[in-house]
């Protein structure tokens, strides 16, 4: 069985942003040589996001004004965690509900998505150097 680790970075120049990255993961799948098995991406930290839907955008400033309406980033002091100085539990919250990772499986070296289905990265406390991590596994 062969293993492939890579990590992707995004610095997004506003606080929340979804960014379609299934062209990274697909050139991670190349690099990696591998034809079947599986690839796991999750973002590495906890105010951001990896999930699977559509590329369309209006579905996303659905997304946004949802999550926003959940756990709004204001007022800051309606949420006990920012009680520790910090500003983003909103953040921490909208990570929650859009979920940490996806898992694709691997077939004839292609991601084997559903209809439609493409990788996004959502970032909910943005404008700093973010990781999400690459892993896949097979032969
Ligand atoms: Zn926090």
């Amino acid at each position: 069985m062969k293993s492939y680790r890579k990590e992707l970075t995004v610095n997004t120049p506003s606080r929340r942003e979804f960014i379609n990255i299934t062209p990274q993961v697909e050139s991670c799948l190349r690099e990696s040589g591998i034809r079947e098995g599986l690839v796991l991406v999750n973002s590495m930290h906890i105010t951001a996001s990896v999930f699977i839907n559509d590329d369309e955008s209006g579905l996303h400033h659905d997304y946004d004004l949802w999550l926003e309406k959940l756990a709004p980033h204001e007022p800051i002091n309606n949420y006990w965690h920012n009680r520790t100085g910090e500003d983003n539990a909103d953040a921490h919250i909208k990570r929650q509900v859009m979920g940490r990772e996806v898992v694709v499986a691997v077939t004839n070296g292609r991601l084997d998505f559903g209809t439609w289905e493409q990788i996004f990265y959502g970032e909910f406390d943005g404008m700093r150097r973010k990781r999400i991590l690459v892993k896949i596994i097979g032969d």
